[in-house]
C-alpha cells in the first residue's frame, strides 16, 4: 500500500445483520486514478462501496481516506469528508426536474463543479434541464446521478455499475464522461460487470470473490491476464 493513497482499505469486514459479507477486503486508490471492482454476482462489490460509505450494518478493519481513519464514522461524516456514492438504482427524484435534482445533494467541500460547468460536461442534461425525472431515459438518469455528485465537492466518486442496462452508444458516453472526470482530477472507484467497458475507463482492476479481493491487474496487463481472470469472472 503506497503512502500517497487517497483511500486505503485494509482487512475490511462487513455484515448485514447476521450475514458476514466481506472477509478482509484490502485495496488502495491513488489520487486521480480510476479503479474498478470486478467479480461475479454476489462477490461483494456493492457491499464494498457501501461499507466505504458507512452504509452497512456493521464493519471492522481499516478505511483511511486522505490519511484519516473512517471505520468508526457515520455515513454523513464520511460524505462530508469528500466521498460520494452513486448507487446502482440511481435515486433520481421523479417529481423533480433535472436542475432540481442537480441542486439536491448538499455541497460538502469546496471545489465542486457549478451548474454551468456540469451542463457543459453533460450537454444532454442541459437540453433536458426542465424535464421531470420520470421523463428521462435510463442513460439520462445515469448521467444525472453522476452529475449530481460533482456539485458536492467530493473528491472520490464511488459508482455502482454505471453501464448497467444501457445501450452500447450510451455506455460509450458514460465512458467518455468518466475519462473526462479523471482529466479533471476526480478519483473514481467503480463496480463493473461489463468487462469491456471497464477496460476503456480504468487504470487498474481489483477482482473480488466471496467477499475478498483475490487479484489486482493493471489495465495495460488486462489482455495478457485474461487466462488468469477467466476463472474468477467467467468471461
Ligand atoms: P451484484 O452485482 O449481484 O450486486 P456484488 O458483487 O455487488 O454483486 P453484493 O451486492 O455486494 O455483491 O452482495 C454480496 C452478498 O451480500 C450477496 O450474497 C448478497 O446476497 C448479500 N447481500 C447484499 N445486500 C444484502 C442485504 N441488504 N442484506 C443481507 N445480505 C445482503
Amino acid at each position: 500500500v503506497s503512502s500517497d493513497a487517497l483511500l486505503t482499505v485494509n482487512g475490511l469486514e462487513a455484515w448485514y445483520g447476521e450475514s458476514h459479507i466481506l472477509h478482509g477486503v484490502s485495496l488502495d486508490i491513488r489520487e486521480g486514478e480510476v479503479v474498478t471492482l470486478l467479480g461475479r454476482n454476489g462477490a461483494g462489490k456493492t457491499t464494498t462501496l457501501r461499507a466505504i460509505m458507512g452504509l452497512v450494518g456493521r464493519r471492522a478493519g481499516s478505511i483511511r481516506f486522505q490519511g484519516r481513519e473512517t471505520i468508526s464514522d457515520r455515513s454523513d461524516r464520511i460524505a462530508r469528508s469528500g466521498i460520494a456514492y452513486c448507487p446502482e438504482e440511481r435515486g433520481i427524484f421523479a417529481s423533480l426536474n433535472v436542475t432540481e435534482n442537480l441542486l439536491l445533494p448538499p455541497v460538502v467541500q469546496p471545489g465542486g463543479l457549478d451548474i454551468p460547468t456540469i451542463y457543459q460536461l453533460f450537454p444532454n442534461l442541459k437540453e433536458r434541464a426542465n424535464s421531470q425525472g420520470t421523463k428521462l431515459s435510463g442513460g439520462e438518469q445515469q448521467m444525472l446521478a453522476i452529475a449530481r455528485i460533482l456539485r458536492t465537492g467530493a473528491k472520490l466518486l464511488l459508482l455502482d455499475e454505471p453501464s448497467e442496462g444501457l445501450a452500447p452508444v450510451i455506455v460509450q458516453q458514460i465512458g467518455r464522461t468518466i475519462r473526462e472526470l479523471k482529466a479533471r482530477g476526480f478519483t473514481v472507484l467503480l463496480v463493473e460487470q461489463n468487462f469491456r467497458f471497464a477496460q476503456t475507463v480504468a487504470d487498474r482492476h481489483y477482482v473480488m470473490e466471496h467477499g475478498r479481493v483475490v487479484d489486482m491487474v493493471a489495465n495495460a496487463e488486462l489482455a495478457a491476464s485474461m487466462g488468469r481472470l477467466h476463472e474468477y469472472l467467467g468471461v
